[in-house]
């Protein structure tokens, strides 16, 4: 492969100049075998272009180029001036929102109402957020006695290996290269190979923003081949991940070798509580969102509902109703369309397959439950799916589906409704409704999750932590334990008087 950028007409008509290479040192570059990845559009299942793939030696060049940034101009930079240029690539975004937003949509098949209103809009809160604590970073003083001082600083961790997922391309990425620059550290980005277009076009404005050279470096490539090699590599100080369980564990095992600091954000199964009290609208409004935005292709999405006996088959008709009235599945870049395809093949045949489990294990199918056949008989569109009473052995209950699939059940006792919420291996996200405020602080207390919404579901907030208990991972993001995870501590004694 030679080319480095490619001039592209999106579906909805926009021209942009899209990068191919391989950014590294704020260059772009071939690979070094000369190999590519196509991507393809979930919607037609035609090829959008080829990207440049890394291999081992590429990976070991990126690294070269972080640990020169780190060692240099960006290590000793005024912590304000990091934040500036936050800013600064916060505002290119903005400038840039419209082709953001159409690469994101064409590349992985969410609408492009998502994708410019939540996704790059997120993008942008974050890089401002992160951009504010650049300079409010400090570390304590300890005084024990008369005759010692400590004082604690908080320094950044190094180069750190990022690897994104699929699922929001643009917004994952920034949820780590954001704090990880605040704290000044410096990155290898590895996009998905899925969607490795806007990782690719961010680059460009790092390096237009004025970030120096060697501080982000972006590289697509598998993850077997290049996800490896990051999470194995000898010069790589951390790996922050979010993806799939089974891959974090893998990821955790690689990066082993150098006991590297790990932060996983993988896989979830998110219980929703709905108790008799409860508004039933807003409970089907929230859980709908809750589930079926983004294709379900949410690590939090709330894909288990349970529902007080008294109120069960209300809800069940309700968000048969709901999915009837909003899931329109479409074109993404129709305003009118709330769902697109799934993003590849491998995504639509594994929720094609759970359908099947589905009704296998005899739950009743409430809706959906085949692929979805649009007029022109391509692409990877399912239908919105709802499976009721099941019983929670299945593997529709256990198992993550990450597509717009769902599986509700009543329940007849709180403490029954929060023992089997607890019931899975993950713990990522878990939503309460009741007008019971005691009862919704008593369950969230109860209840094994990084986050618990209450009459809401996946309102998530930059300035909040997000992360997992269990299987879902560990390590936090966003809030101010986001940027704690990209420091380490330092603890520095003072003799002031003692003599040995
Ligand atoms: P999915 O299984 O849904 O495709 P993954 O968790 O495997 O999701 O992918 C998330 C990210 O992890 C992608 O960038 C992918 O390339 C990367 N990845 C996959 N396998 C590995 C691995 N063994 N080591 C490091 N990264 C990996």
């Amino acid at each position: 492969m030679s080319d480095l950028h490619v001039y592209l007409i999106a579906p909805n008509g926009l021209k942009f100049k899209q990068p191919l290479g391989l950014f590294i040192d704020n260059e772009w570059r071939s690979s070094s075998r000369g190999m590519g990845i196509p991507t393809i559009n979930p919607a037609n299942e035609e090829e959008i272009c080829t990207v440049h793939a890394a291999d081992t030696k590429d990976v070991d060049m990126a690294v070269e180029a972080a640990r020169r940034a780190f060692n240099g101009e960006w290590r000793t930079l005024d912590t304000s001036v990091r934040g500036e240029l936050l800013y600064k690539l916060a505002g290119l975004i903005e400038q840039h929102a419209d082709v953001l937003a159409t690469i994101d949509a064409w590349d992985n098949g969410k609408t492009y109402h998502a994708a410019r209103n939540e996704d790059v809009v997120g993008a942008i809160s974050l890089l401002r957020y992160y951009a504010g604590w650049s300079d409010k970073i400090h570390g304590k003083v300890i005084d024990p006695n008369a005759d010692k001082l400590a004082y604690v600083m908080r320094e950044p961790i190094g180069v750190c290996g990022a690897i994104i997922p699929w699922n929001f391309p643009l917004v994952n990425m920034v949820t780590k290269v954001a704090p990880a620059l605040a704290a000044g550290n410096t990155l290898i980005v590895k996009a998905a190979e899925q969607t490795p277009l806007s990782a690719l076009y961010f680059a460009n404005l790092v390096k237009e923003a004025g970030i120096p050279a060697g501080v982000v470096n972006v590289l697509n490539g598998t993850g077997r081949e290049v996800g490896s090699a990051i999470a194995a590599h000898a010069d790589i100080d951390m790996i922050t991940f979010t993806g799939s369980t089974p891959t974090g564990k893998q990821i955790m095992k690689n990066a082993a070798s150098t006991l590297k600091r790990v932060t996983l954000e993988t896989g979830g199964k998110s219980p929703m509580l709905v108790f008799p009290d409860a508004d039933l609208e807003q409970a089907v409004r929230w859980g709908h969102r809750g589930i079926m935005s983004n294709q379900g292709q949410v690590c939090s999405a709330t894909s288990r509902i349970f529902v007080h006996a008294d109120i069960y088959e209300d809800f069940v008709n309700q968000f048969k109703a709901e999915v009837e009235r909003i899931s329109k599945v479409g074109d993404p870049f129709h305003s009118d369309t709330f769902q697109g395809p799934q993003v590849t093949r491998d995504q639509f045949d594994r929720v094609l397959s759970y359908m099947e489990t589905g009704k296998r294990e005899g739950a009743r199918l409430v809706c959906g439950g085949k692929a979805f056949k649009n007029v022109r008989g391509k692409g990877f569109y399912v239908a919105p799916t709802v499976f009721a009473d099941v019983t929670d052995s299945m593997a529709i209950v256990q198992d993550e589906v990450f597509g717009p699939f769902v599986v509700i059940a009543p329940f007849h006792e709180e403490s029954e409704a929060i023992k089997r919420a607890n019931s899975t291996v993950f713990g990522l996200g878990a939503s309460v409704f009741t007008k019971d405020i005691s009862r919704a602080l008593r369950v969230s207390k109860r209840i094994q999750s990084g986050t618990i919404w209450i009459n809401s579901s996946n309102d998530d907030d930059v300035r909040v932590p997000f992360g997992g208990y269990k299987q879902s991972g560990f390590g936090r993001e966003m809030g101010e334990e986001g940027i704690e995870a990209f420091t380490i501590t330092k603890s520095v004694h003072i003799n002031l008087n003692a003599r040995l």
